[in-house]
């Protein structure tokens, strides 16, 4: 089934993102988390890549197809494609037709700190092209950023840029973590704009610690609102009552996207499945889907 499909059906696509382990040894455990995770009924549950080959991506596939024919829950598998060749493309687009996987998030990559080389894929717009041309057949997700990517000068422009990436046949969006529901509401707004119609599901990032928030700002560029530094400030040294107060934080963004009726809520659960249910059992009632 295509994911796209999901958001037409459903008042609010509820998706959760995991990662493989870094190491092949620690692949039994993902059966755990996924089994966790299923008894919450999410839509669907994204695999990360990482780009470049590193820690353990080729597990991907292996891993969203796992999610659908062992646990029978829709999977997305993510691809970057910063470092790749047509023939490594091509060849992860047979692998994952071959595994029945129908739904890839086609994804840039971050381009490495000491890369030189000409990529063969600039933007993951030329991925998507590349899928759609390859196999036509597959549900594309792609990314969007809410505050803007770290490398555009502004929101407006990567719209634009997310135009394109629906031009070249995205069929869906996820975004990355926010922690002020404004941006999302103002990015929105400027996506119906330029005439984009497509599904955007909000990318939550419940905190767990203060070094996690910190390197995930410096990576992606998102603002901390006052009340969040306020609460890393009073709870400095008592982590598991920052971790309560940060899941609250996390379930009222997320009961006011719904609220909102937003067409998804992607929860990064760090694969930490107590992260996934903390934040769903405080989904008010009314708010249920
Ligand atoms: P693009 O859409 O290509 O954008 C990259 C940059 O180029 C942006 O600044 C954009 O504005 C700019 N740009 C785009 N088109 C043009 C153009 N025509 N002209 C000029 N500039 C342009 N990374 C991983 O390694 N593995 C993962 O599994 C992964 N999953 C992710 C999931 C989500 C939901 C999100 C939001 C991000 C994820 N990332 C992942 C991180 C992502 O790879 C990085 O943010 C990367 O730097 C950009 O990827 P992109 O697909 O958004 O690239």
């Amino acid at each position: 089934m295509k994911i796209a499909e999901l958001y037409q059906r459903k008042k609010t696509v509820i998706s959760f993102e995991i990662f493989p382990p870094k190491k092949e040894a620690d692949l039994e455990g993902i059966d755990r988390i996924l089994a966790e995770l299923g008894e919450l009924s999410p839509d669907f549950i994204s695999v990360t890549y990482s780009a470049g080959g590193m820690n353990n991506s080729a597990a991907t596939f292996d891993i969203a197809s796992k999610i659908q024919n062992e646990h029978q829950i829709l999977s997305l598998a993510h691809m970057t494609c910063i470092n790749s060749t047509p023939e490594q493309v091509a060849g992860n687009l047979e692998k994952a037709k071959l595994l029945g996987i129908e739904n890839i998030m086609a994804l840039r990559g971050d381009i490495p700190a000491d890369y030189t080389g000409t990529p063969h894929y600039l933007y993951a717009k030329d991925l998507i092209a590349k899928i759609k041309k390859e196999q036509p057949q597959i549900c594309i997700g792609a990314a969007a950023y809410t505050e803007g990517h770290t490398d555009c000068e502004s929101v407006e422009l990567g719209v634009e840029h997310l135009k394109q990436k629906a031009d070249a046949g995205a069929d869906f969006f996820v975004t990355q973590l926010f922690f002020d529901n404004r941006f999302f509401y103002e990015f929105y707004d400027k996506t119906l704009a330029v005439g984009l119609d497509l599904p955007i599901s909000a990318g939550i990032m419940p905190i767990l610690s203060k070094s996690q928030i910190e390197k995930m700002i410096f990576m992606c560029g998102a603002s901390l609102p006052a009340r969040i530094v306020k609460m890393l400030g009073k709870y400095e040294n008592s982590p598991e009552d920052l971790k309560k107060a940060a899941m609250e934080y996390s379930a009222e963004q997320i009961n006011d996207l719904i609220a909102h009726k937003v067409d998804g809520v992607h929860i990064y659960t760090m694969n930490r499945p107590e992260i996934a249910r903390g934040n769903l059992e405080k989904i008010r009632y009314g708010n249920r889907i």
